[in-house]
């Protein structure tokens, strides 16, 4: 297991971290960049007695140990444990929960989340209660059962924020632990921990590794006891990510500052622009003073920053939606986010079609919503794509809508 114990971390500033931690020199070759770990077993001198750290790959192997390192030190946990999907870490966290458990998780959860809580969570026997406001309903939805408060901030695809601190010092009085998937700031923007969150999970696939080649995810904490179960479940599940898929997501890690430094200001630039055109109706991003938690974001985010998502709808209904993300040239139309390739979708349509429309559409997901991941490109190329897209898909929608 990852984790920060060795103290050459403390002190250091993210940057730094995310170079360092968890990356020292090979010491049989000197060589700066740790080679990748194949092999599944580890030789023994005698019975029970292996030659170094490992025994065998699931159970822990150099590359895993390395980024479980790193990821630990950048979320201000002790400990991380890498999997070898957002999903898997999802599965596992629930896992560790007795039959008969009871969750109160915010209603707009990455949709494979909503899926794993009420189809697979649900047989075997966790109940999980969604909230579309969990700051005002928490303390009526915790039952003596409840052991877990989900909470996905910024949500997903409208961008809402909770207020970490508050729902935890809730939790805390009753004994229950509080989640935070931080898939969408990246340990770069926002550190659940620090605000008094008992696990921080990610899925890796997106800003993490950073640059749409690897599905992997980690989960980060500090407590002994979690040590003990997630790790044992770790091992005894096996959904853990290959050697490989460890080095390159450390190493896309090495770069995750720059990168969401860029998304941010990527995304500020986007969505102003969009909030100035005539063919926008709204915008989500929370970097930005219109965005309703905007207070919030300054609190939990660093430097108050906005992160790389954003979401607006367009004037022109879901025609507009559409045309306008098959009209954009360096935005790709694709599911997923977080790469250095700036993305955008249609969530009525693609990744949150499975909700049933009307609660959809009161968690503000209507069928003229585009949801936008900002790249690493240069500003004034995706501001110009969005606007070229704006003219063409409103221009498109009219003349057909009249038709
Ligand atoms: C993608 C995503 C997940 C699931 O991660 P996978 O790596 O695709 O399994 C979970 N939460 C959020 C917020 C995500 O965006």
């Amino acid at each position: 297991m990852g984790s920060t114990e060795n103290g050459h971390s403390v002190g250091r500033q993210f940057g730094t971290l995310a170079v360092h931690a968890g990356a020292p020199h090979d010491p049989s070759t000197g060589a700066v960049i740790a080679p990748i770990s194949l092999s599944t077993t580890y030789a023994q001198t005698s019975v029970g007695n292996p030659v170094g750290a490992y025994e065998y790959t699931r159970s822990s192997n150099p590359n895993r140990d390395n980024f479980e390192e790193a990821i630990a030190a950048l979320e201000h946990a002790k400990y991380a444990l890498a999997f070898s999907s957002g999903s898997a870490t999802t599965a596992v966290v629930l896992q560790s929960l007795a039959a008969g458990s009871h969750i109160v998780s915010v209603s707009d959860v990455y949709g494979g989340t909503h899926r794993y809580f009420t189809k697979v969570a649900a047989a075997h026997g966790v109940d999980v209660s969604f909230s579309p406001c969990v700051e005002q309903e928490v303390e009526q939805l915790i039952r003596r059962e409840t052991k877990l408060i989900w909470i996905e901030t910024p949500s997903n695809p409208t961008l809402g924020l909770v207020d970490i601190r508050f729902i935890a010092d809730i939790a805390h009085q009753r004994g229950i632990l509080v989640v935070v998937d931080n898939t969408f700031m990246s340990p770069y923007v926002q550190n659940p921990l620090d605000h008094g969150a008992d696990i921080v999970v990610h899925s890796v696939t997106k800003y993490i590794n950073g640059h749409s080649d690897v599905c992997m995810g980690v989960a980060a904490f500090s407590s002994e006891s979690l040590k003990e179960r997630l790790g044992f479940l770790q091992n005894a599940i096996g959904a853990v990510p290959s050697p490989f898929d460890c080095w390159l997501a450390h190493r896309g890690l090495k770069t995750l500052h720059l990168r969401a430094r860029e998304a941010t200001k990527n995304a500020t630039v986007v969505a102003k622009a969009l909030e100035a055109s005539p063919h926008v109706i709204s915008v989500n991003y929370p970097g930005i003073d219109s965005h309703p938690q905007r207070k919030i974001a300054v609190k939990q985010h660093r430097d108050g920053m906005g992160g790389g998502m954003l979401s607006f709808r367009i004037k022109g209904g879901e025609k507009a939606a559409h045309l306008f993300c098959q009209y954009t040239k360096v935005f790709t139309l694709a599911e997923s986010l977080g790469g250095v390739e700036s993305l955008c979708e249609v969530p009525a349509a693609m990744t949150h079609a499975g909700i049933p429309r009307d609660q959809r559409e009161t968690a503000g997901v209507f069928d003229d919503l585009v949801r936008m991941s900002c790249g690493i490109e240069d500003s004034i190329d995706l501001h110009a794509d969005v606007l070229q897209a704006l003219d063409l898909a409103v221009a498109a929608a009219e003349k057909n809508g009249s038709s």
